[in-house]
């Protein structure tokens, strides 16, 4: 099979990278990709918002499946577009990746099948908004209702905090059309997890846990990012919880999507607190998550093509998956700066010498070759994951191969899955 894989990021070369284990796969695409998704498969330089280049590519090529990584293009469309010309796409719809591209259904939704998630007011007038946070017990969560890369969430410890988001959010435009109507709720207290499941429109199977590491600094201090670290299975994750979690979440958002009459077929994670009264629903993802899937996938043993192939096909509930039982740790290396400003154009070494470890991969996100040199081009650079016979020596592995590799400027977490150990 031809496969197309759209995006750019460690998630997006991760999946080219189990896709290429897949005896059924004969080539692989990448749109644009990056250094690393160039040594599994052919670049092609196409940007994953360009969807009608995308929807020609796989055409004039015989692709006979595209995987879409990143939320954009999910959101505008992509897999509608590829259906009206009878090209399969693994993603949701349209209609039904308004789960994540609009925090206010996701939020009705909830509401009308009673999951548990914040309890929240919706604002599409700042004034009512600000007026509103004069009465309300802080800290509390602002979020932007449309897709803002991960950084529409703002938690307002005050009322002067609250006031100074809403009027950037809603009059300054700060992210853009996203931040028009806004979602204020109530701040919840826990521990987060993140769980992933292949839902066929009827029926799923759920990835194994994963946690991830959403703050720039060590200790979950600085800004919020795309992801800096992440390891699976999760120490806060067990049977109990993931038994509520099926039949108070997972069951009833099924429901509540065939009630609105949406079909969702793709990947779904829910972030997740666990509270003192169970998990409760953080946000809803419409696709793999970066960078859990760096540290999920190289624990998956089963192949993923018929995965996704049984997810299109409304078979899942035909389909097991085997996981290799040891821990996964992935840490990211980005550009100091990032979530902000940041260089790029740095050159990466010792790749190979870190490569080279025994159970370590090496996923790359802002990556590209300039000569026989591979060089800075984004935010996170890399994703370094290891497995281990325990999370503690999987992070031992992990942080041995990130010090086997240099760039100027490299910034990477100390910490990530320390709450795992001690
Ligand atoms: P989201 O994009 O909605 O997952 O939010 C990004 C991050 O903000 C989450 O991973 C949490 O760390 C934090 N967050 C979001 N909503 C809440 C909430 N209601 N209470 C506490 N933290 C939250």
């Amino acid at each position: 099979m031809k496969i197309l894989v759209i995006g750019s990021g460690g998630r997006e070369h991760a999946l080219a990278w189990k896709l290429r284990q897949s005896p059924h796969v004969e080539r692989i695409f990448c749109a644009p990709g990056n250094a690393g998704t160039a040594e599994i498969g052919e670049k092609v330089a196409i940007s994953a918002s360009d969807l009608e280049a995308l929807v020609r590519f796989a055409k004039e090529n015989g692709v006979d499946l595209t995987v879409v990584g990143p939320d954009d293009p999910l959101a505008g469309g992509i897999v509608d577009l590829f259906a009206a010309e009878k090209l399969r796409a693994f993603g949701p719809t349209k209609s039904a990746a308004c789960i994540e591209s609009s925090k206010i259904f996701a939020k009705e939704l909830m509401r009308a099948q009673k999951i548990s998630t914040a309890e929240a007011r919706t604002f599409s007038d700042s004034r009512e908004a600000i007026r509103y946070c004069e009465r309300v017990k802080f800290p509390v969560v602002i979020k932007a209702d449309g897709l803002a890369l991960g950084k529409g969430v703002i938690v307002a410890a005050d009322a002067a905090t609250a006031r100074s988001t809403i009027d950037e959010m809603m009059n300054q435009g700060r992210f853009g059309g996203a931040g028009r109507r806004i979602v204020i709720e109530e701040f919840l207290h826990g521990t987060e997890c993140s769980l992933h499941a292949l839902v066929d429109g009827n029926n799923y199977v759920l990835l194994e846990s994963a946690r991830d590491h959403k703050r720039a600094l060590d200790g979950d201090q600085g800004a919020n990012t795309g992801g800096m670290g992440a390891f699976s299975p999760a120490n806060n994750w067990n049977s109990k919880l993931q038994s509520q979690f099926e039949t108070e979440i997972m069951r009833p958002l099924l429901r509540g999507f065939l009630q609105e009459r949406i079909q969702f077929r793709g990947l779904l994670y829910p972030g997740l607190m666990i509270t003192s009264e169970g998990p409760r629903v953080l946000e809803f993802n419409c696709r793999f998550g970066d960078p859990e899937t760096q540290a999920l996938l190289p624990r998956m043993k089963s192949d993923l093509l018929p995965l996704l192939e049984a997810t299109i096909d409304g078979t899942i509930d035909k389909c097991a998956i085997e996981w290799d039982t040891r821990a996964a740790v992935t840490v990211v290396l980005a550009s100091a700066g990032y979530p902000g400003k940041y260089e790029t154009g740095k050159t990466i070494s010792g790749l190979d010498d870190a490569a080279r470890l025994q159970d370590v991969q090496i996923f790359h996100a802002g990556t590209k070759h300039d000569g026989d040199k591979i060089k800075t081009a984004g935010g996170r650079v890399l994703a370094v994951t290891a497995l281990g016979s325990t999370i503690e020596a999987a992070r031992a592995r992990a942080y041995a191969a990130v010090s086997r590799i240099h760039f100027e400027n490299c910034n990477y977490r100390r910490d990530i899955a320390m709450s795992a150990i001690n």
